[in-house]
């Protein structure tokens, strides 16, 4: 059984005061139904893990390389000394903005893992791409892309976010129909990659404008095991309403 996980991606929201409210407020009391956890800017990494009992922090991002003149970025290094054991990679906003490739995104997954850190890395199609009907062509793409050179060992803890584009930020869902569609052909993808015992191993989130009321019946689906939550992540009793939700 894939214990289920559900991480807030706060993006570039939340001061470090804020932050620490935050995590002294919504720090869920058990983690016997799930894994529960926030992604914050790097500046409130440090406050989040101080006050987190049971939350776990995750990075919203890091470099691939150890060090080096990379001016404005941060390191595995620099993240496992304060404690930061998770990152989320290759969010669909980092791809849009900022240059993020599937190169890239490969580069970073085996240096995370390398370093025996557990990524998110995220996939997902865009709305031209939903309606021109190859959703399943560009996520195999992205999933192949990211695990290249990635060890089965290492395959098997980490996790994947399925994200259409379409969705996030947007306040349409995909329907658990669609949702677990599409993470059902990702995980067929991972065992195509890596045989079935380590694609039944990977944790499958979804993410796209997931609200406190619809999570308990998205997690029922067979191969979604958590969702990766924007906006509703960013209000303590939203947060506090999807943990009472489980
Ligand atoms: C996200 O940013 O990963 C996300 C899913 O955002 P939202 O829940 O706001 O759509």
């Amino acid at each position: 059984m894939r214990k289920p996980i559900i991480v807030g991606n706060w993006k570039m929201n939340k001061t470090i005061a804020a932050t620490k409210a935050f995590v002294e407020a919504v720090d869920p009391e058990v983690t016997d139904k799930a894994d529960w956890g926030i992604a914050t800017p790097y500046l409130a990494l440090q406050t989040a893990k101080a006050g987190a009992k049971n939350l776990i922090v995750a990075a919203e991002n890091v470099h691939f390389k150890d060090s080096g003149a990379y001016t404005g970025e941060v390191s595995v290094e620099m993240l496992k000394e304060i404690g930061v054991e998770w990152v989320i990679l290759g969010h669909s906003e980092r791809r849009q903005y900022f240059g993020e490739t599937d190169e890239t995104v490969n580069a970073k997954m085996i240096q995370v893992l390398k370093n025996d850190m557990t990524p998110i890395v995220c996939v997902g199609e865009t709305l031209e791409q939903y309606e021109a009907g190859t959703t399943k062509d560009v996520v195999k793409t992205q999933v192949v892309a990211a695990y290249k050179d990635v060890c089965p060992k290492c395959a098997a803890r980490s996790v994947i976010a399925y994200e259409p584009v379409w969705a996030i930020g947007t306040g349409k869902t995909a329907t658990n129909e669609i949702a677990q569609d599409v993470c059902g052909y990702i995980r067929s993808v991972v065992a195509e990659l890596y045989g079935q015992e380590v694609a039944d191993q990977v944790r499958i989130q979804y993410g796209g404008s997931v609200k406190p009321e619809g999570l308990k019946a998205l997690l029922e689906q067979p191969d979604i095991d958590g969702a990766l939550v924007g906006g509703a992540s960013l209000v303590e009793d939203s947060y506090k309403a999807m943990i009472a939700a489980l």
